[in-house]
């Protein structure tokens, strides 16, 4: 009898892994407590495979050989609580995926800065003439891809929680951006925990594989690994790996000095990222022409500090993926004019101390777009001249344009999730645009 395999939660990577389970003969059962959406209900009919939505039936999901977790599923609900007493495998897309790819691996962790640099080195990899795929939380899913076909490289965006869900999953090159505090509520309030989480990227690495890691972040700097270790800095000189001087980045690798100066993307967090993308090109042997060439022709990605348009000599700038406090750092640094600032949504227990010298230097108004303000206000009164509340986006992009001057720039730059007032981030970024397209 074929292998049962029960994936929960159907998301693009519960429909994925069940399409290339199925295809790999397994008996494939899916099971949602929400609902599915018709598009993955439409993929789930038309390759054969059996499913549930609404409720999780027990006796239909405790008979399976291995479970593929949805990352959004917490360990703490039921059913895999009672999953873990039957000493059922719990695996992640990611891991079983795996399974099935023959490709050179590159996968890309940390609290900021993933979709960026993923899509960044994909795109190196790409105009070097490679067959590759980008995938993970970015783009089409990993599994449903590896479904369709193999590929000779693979560019992968992983999670904390896809992390967690991973075995023996193994990547070529390893890349860890940085860890600052963010799903905090996952890990039991403990920033050890989830550092733990992230530090998996490299577990199953070996002496062939290199480990590109954020030298400046002190949690990062003492990480143990069998992996060649390539440190990259933006504050110190590296004789083997990356660092920033003098407006150039240096990548020295085996023996070899490669440097760039013009970059497509702006601020100091980008630097960090196209400094970990050339690194890891420069792994995989691409040219340094290309990677030059690729670092400068790169297209922004939609919701990171986007400029949006310049009304009246004011600029509009959408930072609507800025959902933690380090992530507004980077942007309102970033700035070289006067801000008018749009922040606000759902905390997680921000500390916005972080932000204040910051604040103090180019801030000049503040409108708090979210249900619950107060921490905001708290942080910021008395700081800044003018602060002022807006309870939709309409009223913040209209507020924002009465207070800025000419020469001035808004930023909507959250630090706070999305889920009070809008669907999601992207929800946020595109009334954003669409308000200021409006003025
Ligand atoms: P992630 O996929 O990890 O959420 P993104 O590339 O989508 O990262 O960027 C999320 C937010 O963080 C954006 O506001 C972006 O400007 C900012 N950001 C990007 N790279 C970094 C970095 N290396 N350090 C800090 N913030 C960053």
């Amino acid at each position: 009898m074929a292998k049962r395999i029960v994936v929960l939660g159907a998301g693009i990577s519960g429909i994925g892994a069940a399409v290339l389970a199925k295809q790999k003969g397994f008996d494939v059962f899916v099971s949602d407590k929400g609902i599915i959406k018709d598009d993955n209900k439409a993929v789930l009919l038309n390759n054969e495979i059996e499913w549930e939505e609404g409720k999780h039936t027990y006796k239909q999901i405790l008979n399976a050989n291995e479970v593929i977790k949805s990352p959004g599923i917490p360990d703490t609900v039921d059913i895999i609580q009672q999953l873990a007493v039957k000493n059922i495998p719990i695996i992640s897309e990611v891991e079983f995926a795996f399974r099935y790819t023959r490709a050179k691996i590159a996968a890309v962790t940390g609290s900021n800065g993933k979709t960026t640099t993923t899509l960044l080195l994909g795109h190196v990899l790409k105009s070097a003439g490679l067959d590759v795929l980008v995938a993970g939380n970015v783009g089409f899913g990993f599994a449903l891809s590896i479904a369709e076909r193999d590929y000779d490289y693979i560019v992968l965006e992983l999670s904390s929680f896809q992390l967690d869900g991973i075995q023996n999953f193994r990547s070529d090159v390893a890349i860890l951006l940085n860890i600052t505090t963010d799903h905090l509520d996952r890990y039991d309030y403990k920033l050890e925990n989830y550092a733990a989480s992230k530090f998996r990227i490299t577990k199953n690495q070996t002496e062939q594989d290199v480990l590109i890691y954020n030298s400046d972040d002190a949690l990062i700097k003492v990480l143990n690994t069998k992996a060649k270790k390539l440190p990259i800095s933006l504050k110190s000189e590296q004789t083997e790996g990356g660092f920033y001087n003098n407006n150039e980045i240096i990548i020295n690798l085996n023996n070899k000095t490669m440097t760039m100066q013009e970059l497509a993307l702006q601020g100091k967090h980008n630097i960090f990222n196209s400094m970990a993308a050339a690194m890891a090109a420069r792994v995989f042997e691409v040219k340094d022409t290309v990677i030059r060439q690729a670092m400068i022709d790169f297209q922004n990605v939609e919701h990171r500090l986007e400029y949006v348009l310049t009304v009246h000599g004011i600029d509009f700038v959408n930072d609507s993926k800025a959902t933690n406090v380090n992530a507004c750092w980077y942007a309102l640094e970033s700035m070289t004019k006067d801000v008018v600032w749009i922040v606000g949504g759902v905390d997680k227990g921000n500390d916005y101390t972080e932000l204040a010298s910051m604040v103090d230097e180019k801030v000049k108004a503040i409108i708090c777009l979210g249900e619950n303000n107060e921490n905001i206000i708290d942080a910021f009164r008395g700081k800044v001249d003018t602060i002022v509340q807006a309870s939709n986006m309409q009223e913040a992009v209209s507020q924002s344009y009465a207070l800025a001057r000419k020469e001035d720039v808004v930023l909507l730059s959250p630090a706070c999730a999305s889920f009070d007032l809008f669907a999601n981030y992207e929800d946020r970024g595109f009334q954003f645009k669409k308000e200021v397209r409006n003025l």
